[in-house]
């Protein structure tokens, strides 16, 4: 037995006391010298949880939020928490690689409820047309491939910049509807639920919208439902979606640097009026933008 065995034998919680304690916004989960820790500050929906492990030699797979799997790059795992996950204690499980295999540590931790707030909108005919059109379904479909689509070795460099300077017009997960118009959730970006998943700006049409982060374009194009978009692959499961535009300067497969100019601010799709509509998914999740606005 190696000389630190015997300490810890001998003075019960020597080695574990030598560990930060936990944060009031944590929750720690503590194995032999090993430790998981999860940031729980952002544990809302749209939230992110940030989980960390520390004192394992071969470190850790993945971090499991509901059936949800999140990679862990460098010791950390960004974990979304999807705009419809009920408030109440969920399991978040990490899978730590050990000599025998996989192991998965469990912890608890509390998701707080959403912002209620809602909006509603109403469209021109000619703009309402757009929703009963087939095509809103195909690029629904068009835009989920894209928010998934993410290198998972690419850099990836936190805060995030905003894409215009404003204040936020509409947040993330208030209830959004479209007066005397169906549900227009799946036919936006492929997910369902009829809640915003992002964050509207009210900027003036021919604003300069630019990139919240360096990153490879994956989509620059017209949809039919978010208009004129642009997808940027952030990299480790990190995108970013900007809607409504008026004009794109950029194209699919060029490499931007944060803050190049991606194009113009407009009103095309189903903006209504004229506002930036500017999306962030994580591992194919919509996340408040607000959250990447902050280093994690
Ligand atoms: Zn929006």
């Amino acid at each position: 037995m190696k000389r630190r065995d015997w300490l810890r034998l001998l003075v019960p919680g020597a080695l574990a006391g030598a560990l930060p304690a936990a944060a009031a916004d944590e929750v720690v989960r503590r194995f032999g010298r090993a430790s998981v820790r999860a940031d729980v500050s952002r544990a809302r929906p749209g939230g992110v949880l940030v989980v960390r492990v520390s004192g394992l030699r071969r470190g850790a797979a993945s971090a499991i939020l509901d059936g949800r799997r999140a990679p862990f790059h460098g010791g950390r795992a960004l974990v979304p928490v999807p705009a419809d996950t009920l408030p109440g204690t969920h399991k978040l499980g990490v899978e730590v690689r050990a000599r025998s295999g996989m192991q998965r540590v469990a912890l608890s931790v509390t998701i707080a409820a959403g912002s209620p707030a809602g909006a509603a909108r109403l469209l021109s005919p000619e703009v309402a047309a757009r929703i009963a059109d087939e095509g809103s379904v195909r690029d629904g479909r068009r835009l989920l491939a894209a928010v998934r689509e993410s290198a998972p070795k690419a850099a990836q460099v936190l805060p995030l910049l905003a894409p215009v300077a404003a204040p936020v017009a509409l947040g993330f997960g208030a209830a959004l509807a479209y007066v005397d118009q169906p549900a227009i959730g799946p036919r936006f970006d492929g997910h369902y639920g009829e809640v915003h998943r992002g964050i509207d700006y009210d900027v003036a049409p021919g604003s300069v919208v630019r990139a919240p982060g360096a990153g490879v374009v994956t989509l620059a194009g017209e949809l039919s439902l978010p208009g004129l978009t642009a997808v940027i692959d952030h990299g480790q499961g990190l995108v970013s979606v900007l809607c409504h535009l008026a004009r794109l300067d950029v194209r699919a497969g060029e490499t931007l640097a944060a803050a190049a100019v991606v194009g113009v601010s407009g009103e095309s799709g189903i903006a209504g009026t004229p506002h930036l509509h500017w999306g962030v998914y994580l591992h194919g999740i919509a996340v408040d933008p607000v959250v990447v606005l902050t280093a994690l």
